[in-house]
């Protein structure tokens, strides 16, 4: 398997240093809702996590959450409310758009405000060292004192300095010092530290809670290709000078921009797409396959027609997805192998998923033409499906088109989703006939009735929403014969 990373130029073999392995990535500020940027790294790097499980790796995901920060206190001055609860707020609204998404979880993540006495401890050891220096309550880091400083974006102090037009101020000792420990301002909140109350600065957060969860040494580092300067680099520099262990990180990965009419979306631009209003249009799986469809060291431009292009390959995938076996899982029958292989290649070449979802839509035509030619497509579909969820992440519903349309009782049709466990046709016959005689309620205005078969099947796993055309239905566990059987001898069908 071969990465790219960011401090070589170049990609590499990779090997990661343990039986775990170690990935951090930079989470969040809370103080507005999430972007469309923030999904296409999330998305990026849990598929990265995703596949190097699947090539069986064990890894360990912390991603922080930097919940006191200048912009959380100017929000929350202007709201008229105090930072931590704007901060909560935005934190359990990012979560909540993560899980939207099909993100997994981050195995921890540690909060800025939970981590004082480690960063504290961090800064302290870098006075010690001669790395840092307090200065009117605040401390910085000394960059002079770091030989290796600009590795990571290669460039010289010299060139930082002209390039930066650093403020420099009667405190620092160098314009491009930077602050590892603020002095506290009235009104703002603070915490008690051997320098006077204050609070931690953006950079060493994210050196203190790497190095408290993952070690001294990641093996993976990732973040937008934004954070390279100053952000990274003053990673690198707080954390190699804190323990005197070289690298920091193994293999520091950046992803590409989400640009939005060619340019870059950010707030100061008020071209902002959050998360929420993505997903108002397009399905999860849809905007997966949007970011995952370009290199995740790319630019990525926001279109609507990017998007609807990939909400057309959503519905191919789901259309073969819930095709019928015309053997019945029996006889000759489409072999998948060379796919899977050649969808390993692509992902083990720098995570190349453009390249993978191609070659799961080559399956795709294969499957299709199999089908109608009377092949089986049984062990296909399974392969298509385990990596495009397992690796890809995406949900992949089978829709049971049609199946439970009612035949002269006018428009009303039902519409049923699996997601995960797979119903048997039986399973699915007797759900069909109780749906049906749901519609048969609506259309003859009995209520009562409707509500009580739409709780008892809630209470069985199938949840039923009711559409203008319709219902449809989705399995959030797989009912068994027996309880759909006393269902229906319940309704005396
Ligand atoms: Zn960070």
């Amino acid at each position: 398997m071969k990465i790219y990373s960011t401090l070589s130029g170049k990609k590499e073999e990779f090997r990661p240093q343990g039986d775990e392995v170690k990935i951090y990535v930079c989470g969040v500020t809370p103080y507005s809702d999430a972007h469309i940027g923030h999904a296409m790294s999330y998305v990026v790097f849990d598929v990265i996590r995703r596949y190097l499980r699947f090539r069986d790796y064990k890894v360990k995901y912390v991603q922080n959450v930097t919940d006191i920060d200048d912009k959380i206190i100017d929000r929350a001055n202007k709201l008229g409310i105090p930072p931590g609860e704007l901060a909560e707020k935005y934190t359990k609204s990012y979560f909540d758009d993560m899980e939207d998404l099909n993100i997994e979880p981050a195995d921890v993540y540690p909060r800025a405000t939970g981590e004082i006495d480690k960063i504290i401890e961090v800064v302290g050891g870098l006075i010690d060292k001669g790395y840092a220096y307090p200065a009117g309550g605040s401390v910085y880091f000394r960059v002079r004192s770091d030989p290796d400083y600009g590795k990571l974006s290669h460039r010289s102090l010299e060139a930082m300095r002209a390039a930066e037009c650093a403020i420099g101020s009667q405190e620092k000792e160098d314009a491009m010092d930077f602050v590892l420990w603020k002095a506290a301002k009235p009104g703002e909140p603070s915490w008690e530290s051997p320098w006077g109350r204050g609070r931690p600065g953006w950079h060493i957060e994210c050196s203190a809670m790497s190095l408290k969860y993952l070690g001294d040494t990641l093996d993976i580092h990732g973040g937008g290709q934004d954070l390279i300067f100053p952000h990274h680099e003053n990673e690198i520099a707080q954390s190699e000078s804190f323990t005197g262990v070289k690298p920091f990180v193994k293999y520091w990965l950046h992803n590409g921009l989400v640009q939005l009419a060619g340019d870059k979306m950010s707030k100061s631009l008020g071209n902002l797409i959050t998360i929420k209003e993505a997903l108002k249009n397009y399905s999860a799986d849809a905007l997966r396959i949007f970011i995952l469809n370009s290199h995740y060291r790319s630019p990525l431009t926001y279109s609507e027609e990017g998007l609807e292009a990939a909400k057309s390959a959503e519905e191919r995938l789901l259309r073969v997805v819930s095709r019928d076996d015309p053997v019945g899982g029996k006889g000759e029958a489409l072999d998948a192998e060379s796919y899977r292989q050649q969808f390993i290649e692509a992902m083990d070449d720098d995570f190349n998923t453009a390249k993978a979802l191609g070659v799961l839509f080559e399956l795709t035509s294969a499957i299709n033409q199999a089908a109608d030619a009377g092949v089986g497509i049984k062990k296909a579909q399974n392969t298509l499906v385990s990596l495009a969820r397992e690796v890809l992440g995406l949900k992949l519903p089978r829709i049971i088109y049609g199946k439970a349309s009612l035949k002269g009782l006018g428009t009303l049709t039902a519409r049923g989703t699996v997601i995960g466990a797979q119903p048997t046709s039986e399973t699915e016959e007797r759900v069909n006939r109780i749906v049906e005689e749901r519609l048969k309620c609506r259309q003859e205005k009995k209520w009562q009735r409707a509500d009580e078969i739409r709780e008892k099947l809630t209470e069985l796993g199938v949840v039923l929403e009711d559409t203008k055309t319709g219902t449809d239905f989705t399995y959030k566990s797989v009912p068994s014969e027996e309880s759909l059987d006393k269902l229906i001898a319940g309704l005396g069908l």
